[in-house]
């Protein structure tokens, strides 16, 4: 079957009522037929439903298709994109262990490795995403993991992914990617040798700003061992929220199709605008991995970031003068969001390491939707002016 395919088919098996949508099972426990059965599930001896903080059918199918959509042979679902995040690193890592990291990471990410990690004795260091040659020099004896994220938020930074696989075998490093920003529609890790698979369901994957939830795809031995963290310790997904993230995954093949043919229009748009100093889009030939985004990517993605000529205070006042588009923290939803990375998501991280990885103060970060293109460019082409106006 082909992804869309897949993406729609997929499902819970049909129940005696015969429904045709996939139904959804909002209870926390399941019951046994007898004393026996209860306790072969609990030893393990058979498969099934125990309680919904370790398996749940609604749940099992969202996982299944994240897994199918990935094509790996397993999956796991979380409450959110973090818990996701936080239990590969729990699972794999323990006191002693070195974990290399892109520099171009998602805020809380970066949060957890710089200030969270250290207390578990796990150590980490930062690679250049730009330069994977260089990333051998950091390579330690008790380096266990490279943790990346391809296209990077918000600076929309391609790592070569054929090049982290192969970096990866070489040192037997357990290769993880945060593939939040491409969606497997538009890219799949595991093809480039990724053992594990992190997503927050919670953007494109739900792609209409409902709910909260995260994934973790990748080979059967790897996902089962966090199931196992993951059992004990709670980040368990709630059914209803995963029946909605199972039914938007029926259309994300056709969401993502717009929301790139948006991307990219806007993205040639603001390449020729008057007040635009920087545009940053994989798929323009001017980003600087163009050809690595064209090689691992089908489409650019739905963000996209530009900078204005008049620095930080022009990017408020943009944010200030748009009339249509939304000031929020979400992606990935069918409104169009702006927002201004370097006073929110990251003004936590030094001012240093963000210009670094191209979060100057005048970035502005914009989730282009679903809505008809001509009204998204109207309003930022009258955001820009009004901008332009406060500022002279
Ligand atoms: C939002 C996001 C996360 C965290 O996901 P939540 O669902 O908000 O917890 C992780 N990685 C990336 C790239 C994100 O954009």
């Amino acid at each position: 079957m082909k992804f869309e395919t897949k993406a729609i088919r997929i499902q819970t098996e049909r129940s005696q009522h015969r429904e045709h949508g996939t139904p959804i099972f909002p209870t926390s426990s399941f019951v046994f037929d007898d004393a026996e059965q209860m306790r072969s599930l609990f030893a393990g001896e058979e498969t099934g439903n125990i309680y919904s903080r370790f398996t749940n059918p609604s749940v099992r199918e969202f996982e299944l298709k994240i897994a199918a959509l990935e094509e790996v042979t397993d999956a796991f679902a979380t409450a959110s994109g973090m818990a996701a995040v936080f239990a590969v690193f729990m699972t794999f890592l323990k006191k002693g262990d070195h974990v290399l990291a892109s520099r171009a990471l998602f805020g809380s990410t970066f949060n957890l490795l710089n200030n969270r990690l250290a207390s578990w004795g796990i150590e980490y260091d930062f690679v250049d995403p730009k330069t994977p040659e260089s990333w051998n020099e950091k390579v330690r004896p008790n380096t266990k993991m490279l943790f990346i994220e391809t296209p990077s938020n918000p600076g929309l930074e391609i790592i070569d992914l054929e090049k982290a696989g192969q970096f990866s075998k070489k040192h037997q490093l357990i290769f993880c990617v945060d593939n939040c920003f491409a969606t497997p529609y538009l890219q799949q890790p595991a093809k480039f040798g990724a053992d594990i698979i992190v997503h927050s369901a919670t953007k494109f994957i739900d792609g209409q700003g409902r709910v909260m939830g995260g994934a973790i795809a990748g080979n059967k031995d790897l996902v089962n061992e966090v199931r196992g963290f993951c059992r004990s310790t709670g980040p368990s997904l709630s059914p209803f929220n995963a029946w909605v993230l199972s039914k938007s995954l029926e259309t994300l093949a056709v969401r993502m199709d717009r929301h790139c043919e948006n991307a990219m229009a806007l993205a040639n748009f603001l390449g020729t605008h008057a007040e635009v100093s920087k545009v940053n889009y994989p798929f323009l030939e001017s980003h600087p991995a163009f050809h690595i985004a064209k090689k691992q990517m089908s489409q650019g993605g739905g963000l996209v970031t530009f900078e204005v000529k008049g620095g930080l205070q022009q990017g408020r006042d943009f944010l200030d003068a748009m009339e249509m588009l939304s000031l929020s923290a979400n992606l990935g939803d069918t409104r169009t969001i702006a927002t201004h990375p370097a006073s929110t998501t990251h003004a936590k991280v030094a001012e240093e390491v963000r210009l670094e990885v191209g979060i100057t103060n005048s970035l502005l970060r914009i989730s282009v939707g679903l809505e008809h293109i001509d009204d998204i460019i109207y309003d930022i082409n009258n955001a820009l002016k009004k901008s332009a106006q406060s500022i002279n």
